[in-house]
């Protein structure tokens, strides 16, 4: 697939992905608070979208600031985020990214690609995701999903999803670099997925060569 098609092929995505469902990161961030897209998108890494749902629910009711959250126990974050994946890992990051944004930003999420990379258990997927989604800035988030399709779809051909966000920042047209992600996860979920995708019925079928498939429905 080449960037002569890319344009049809978005809006394909953007005819399909509104009758399938938002991922979870994108329905918390429509008050479009950076604290809350960071720590959910943390929350959200190796973990279901319905248990990052309940967990963020029940952690931002105990804080939802980083100042109320980096005065909570370890194991108060622990026990409202369980059972996301390495919750423990992620309850310490949580608290002590909090703990930094207060002591070196005055509570205040960076808008800053570099200084979000500082923050523990921030990678360039949430990095990312806090630009677009927490300030409406530019950036490309590649997550499993957006690095699968685009190297089935033959647009790219990277290993790792860093790989792809480096080569999707020189090819994909700037139009689309905030929608890429809230198109592919969902489509990755629930039509192109992982083993087995969904090929009869996708609508991107004429122009995917469908690098790396070796079973469809
Ligand atoms: S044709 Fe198959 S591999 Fe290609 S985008 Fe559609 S579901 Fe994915």
């Amino acid at each position: 697939m080449t960037n002569k098609v890319i344009h049809e092929v978005f809006s394909i995505l953007a005819e399909e992905v509104p009758r399938l469902q938002e991922p979870i990161v994108g329905r918390i961030a429509r008050d479009r608070d950076p604290f809350t897209v960071l720590v959910s998108t943390m929350l959200s890494l190796r973990t279901k979208d319905s248990t990052t749902e309940a967990a963020c629910a029940r952690l931002f009711s105990l804080a939802s600031t980083p100042e109320k959250l980096a005065a909570l126990p370890i194991e108060t974050i622990e026990a409202a985020i369980f059972p996301v994946g390495f919750y423990k890992t992620k309850a310490i990051n949580i608290r002590r990214t909090s703990g930094i944004l207060v002591e070196r930003y005055g509570g205040r999420v960076p808008c800053d690609m570099n200084e979000l990379l500082d923050l523990p258990g921030v990678g360039r997927k949430t990095a990312n995701l806090v630009m677009i989604l927490g300030f409406d800035e530019m950036g490309i988030c590649v997550d499993t999903h957006v690095h699968r399709i685009t190297n089935r779809w033959g647009y790219v051909a990277t290993r790792t999803p860093e790989e792809t966000e480096m080569r999707l920042r020189e090819v994909l047209p700037r139009e689309y670099w905030k929608d890429i992600n809230n198109f592919l996860v969902p489509y990755g979920q629930y039509v192109c997925l992982p083993v087995s995708p969904y090929c009869s019925r996708c609508r991107i079928k004429g122009y995917c060569p469908r690098i790396g498939v070796k079973k469809s429905r």
